[in-house]
C-alpha cells in the first residue's frame, strides 16, 4: 500500500506556511479524533494517526526538507532510522492537549487506541507536557439565612454546581474502576534512572512518568466521564449556620470542592453567610432595629406598648412626653455572640403618628387641647455674629 503524499494529507499547498500547516493539523485533528470522529472509529484513528505522521514531518523545517528532496524513503533512512513513523516519534503531545483538553486527551490514552504507545509517550515522552494530578478547585457560594435562623443556629440546605467524583468509576477515571498496576514502576509511582555525567553516574529518582507517580492507571477509560474520574453536577449539602453568624462569615467545608484529578484530593467548599432582609427588622451586628409607630396620645400620656421580637413579642414602656426618634432598648432580644453566646438588643425607634382622619368627638377634643396647650416655643435663635 503506497504512502499517500503529505501535504495531500493535510490538504495544503506544496509552498504552505508553518502557520498554515498548523492550521490544517488542528482542523482535520478536530475532526478525525477519534473520539469526536462520526462514523467508523477505526477509520478514525487511521487517519488521524496518518494526519498526525504529516504533521511531525511538515512542521519541522529539517525534517520537511528531507522529505521534500528524498520523499517517504529519505525520511525512513535518514530520520526515522529504517523504520517506519509510530506514535513514539510524535512530537507535538502539547498540541493534541491544547486542541482537546485534558478531558479528551485523557479518554484518548486511557483507550489506548494505539496499543498503548501513544499512551506512554505522551504522558512520560518527549512531547509530553507531564504534570502531576492537581487538587479540585475550591468553591464558594452564599447562602441567605433568616435573622430567626441566626438565635439558636439553624440547618440550611444549600445547592453548589460542582464536579464531582464519577460514582461509575468510584472516580478512578477507570472502566469498571479497573486500574492495572504500572509495570513501569511496579505500582512504587517513582522510577530510578542512571545517568552518567562526565566521569560520574548519578542515580535519580523521579515521578513515574507512566502513571505519574499514581503507581496505578485506568485499562480503560470510564465510558460515564471519559476518563476524567468526575462529572458535572448539582451537590445538594447540609450546612450548620452557628447561632449569631455574622454577615460574611465564611464557613468551610472540607472536601466538597471540585472533585481532583484521579488520586487527587478534592478541593473545599465556602459557605459565605447572608443575613436574609427581614420585612421588620435591621440587624446591625448583634443589635437588631425596628422601626414602629406610637399614637399621639400614647407618646404624650405614656403607657406601654406591644412590639414583636425574635422571640416572640415584648412590651416597651413609653413614658409620658415620648417624642418621635427616641429609642427604646430592649436588652437581650437581639442576636447572640457567634463566640460569647451573649445576646445583643433590640432598639425600638419610635415615630408619633399624627392622625390624619378625624371624627367629631375627637376632632372637638383636639380643637380643646390646641387652645389648651398652643403651640410649641421653637427653638431659641442664636444671636447674630458681632465678628463680621
Ligand atoms: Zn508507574
Ligand atoms: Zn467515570
Amino acid at each position: 500500500m503506497g504512502k499517500r503524499d503529505y501535504y495531500e494529507v493535510l490538504g495544503i499547498p506544496k509552498t504552505a506556511s508553518a502557520e498554515e500547516i498548523k492550521k490544517a493539523y488542528r482542523r482535520l485533528a478536530k475532526e478525525y479524533h477519534p473520539d469526536m470522529a462520526k462514523g467508523d472509529k477505526k477509520v478514525a484513528e487511521e487517519r488521524f494517526k496518518e494526519l498526525s505522521e504529516a504533521y511531525e514531518v511538515l512542521a519541522d523545517e529539517g525534517k520537511r526538507k528531507i522529505y521534500d528532496t528524498y520523499g517517504h524513503d529519505g525520511l525512513k533512512q535518514q530520520v526515522w532510522g529504517g523504520q517506519d513513523f509510530d506514535w513514539s516519534r510524535f512530537t507535538h503531545a502539547g498540541d493534541i492537549r491544547d486542541l482537546f483538553g485534558d478531558e479528551l486527551f485523557q479518554s484518548f490514552f486511557g483507550r489506548s487506541p494505539f496499543g498503548g504507545s501513544l499512551f506512554e509517550d505522551l504522558l512520560g515522552g518527549r512531547g509530553g507536557r507531564r504534570r502531576s494530578p492537581r487538587r479540585g478547585q475550591d468553591l464558594q457560594v452564599e447562602v441567605d439565612v433568616p435573622l430567626e435562623g441566626l438565635v439558636h443556629g439553624i440547618r440550611e440546605e444549600i445547592r453548589v454546581p460542582r464536579s464531582a467524583p464519577c460514582d461509575a468509576c468510584g472516580g478512578t477515571g477507570a472502566r469498571g474502576g479497573k486500574l492495572v498496576t504500572c509495570p513501569q514502576c511496579n505500582g512504587q509511582g517513582q522510577v530510578s534512572r542512571s545517568q552518567s555525567r562526565g566521569f560520574s553516574q548519578f542515580i535519580s529518582i523521579t515521578t513515574c512518568p507512566k502513571c505519574q507517580g499514581r503507581g496505578r492507571y485506568p485499562e480503560a477509560a470510564c465510558p460515564t466521564c471519559r476518563g476524567a474520574g468526575r462529572i458535572q453536577t448539582t451537590s445538594t449539602l447540609h450546612v450548620e449556620i452557628p447561632a449569631g453568624a455574622p454577615d460574611g462569615l465564611q464557613l468551610r467545608v472540607p472536601g466538597k470542592g471540585d472533585a481532583g484529578d484521579p488520586g487527587a484530593p478534592p478541593g473545599d467548599l465556602y459557605v459565605v453567610v447572608r443575613t436574609r432582609e427581614h420585612p421588620r427588622f435591621r440587624r446591625e451586628g448583634r443589635d437588631l432595629l425596628l422601626d414602629w409607630p406610637i399614637s399621639f396620645p400614647r407618646a404624650a400620656l405614656g403607657g406601654e406598648v406591644e412590639v414583636p421580637t425574635l422571640d416572640g413579642s415584648a412590651r416597651v414602656r413609653i413614658p409620658p412626653g415620648t417624642q418621635t426618634r427616641t429609642v427604646f432598648r430592649l436588652r437581650g432580644k437581639g442576636l447572640p455572640d457567634l463566640e460569647t453566646g451573649r445576646r445583643g438588643d433590640e432598639l425600638v425607634h419610635v415615630t408619633v403618628v399624627t392622625p390624619e382622619r378625624l371624627d367629631g368627638e375627637a376632632r372637638k377634643l383636639l380643637d380643646r387641647l390646641d387652645t389648651l396647650v398652643g403651640d410649641p416655643r421653637p427653638p431659641e435663635s442664636r444671636p447674630p455674629s458681632r465678628d463680621r
